[in-house]
């Protein structure tokens, strides 16, 4: 499988880094997983310039970038603290779900999981309605 390069890979760690600290949350107790989160950032930035989810199949990711929905750290997280990708999760390694809106994956997935840092993070918690819609209109 081929690496990303070690620029990108140090801009992802960087963004990482910062976003756990902002967001109150840790990364993944399981070295592989983070790492494995982390190339797959590190490779879209190296393909596309942009730190697009690798967790997502997406059918043109020039496209996808014209908005910024998945690129890392998303508007799930964004929005709910919630990383599908178990990259920014609690230190037990679940990713907290407690603020997902009914019937969403995550809650179906891992249940209730609280934020035990409410105070930080969240920064565009005001587009929770709008985020939901848009959940909708993709599952329909
Ligand atoms: S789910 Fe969101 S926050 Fe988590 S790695 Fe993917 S883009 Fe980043």
């Amino acid at each position: 499988m081929s690496q990303p390069s070690e620029k990108s890979l140090g801009r992802v760690r960087k963004l990482v880094d910062a976003y756990t600290n902002k967001s109150g949350t840790t990364t993944h107790p399981n070295d592989e997983v983070r790492e494995a989160v982390e190339l797959g950032l590190a490779k879209n930035i190296d393909e596309i310039g942009r730190p697009l989810c690798p967790c997502r199949f997406y059918p043109d990711k020039q496209e996808e970038i014209k908005h910024r929905t998945w690129v890392c750290p998303c508007d799930d997280m964004q929005v709910y603290k919630y990383c599908h990708c178990l990259l920014f999760v609690k230190e037990d390694g679940n990713p907290i779900t407690e603020y997902l809106p009914e019937g969403h994956d995550g809650l179906e997935v891992y249940g209730v999981v609280k934020d035990p840092t409410p105070d930080l993070g969240r920064v565009l918690k005001h587009k929770a309605e709008e985020r939901e819609i848009e959940r909708r209109q993709r599952q329909s």
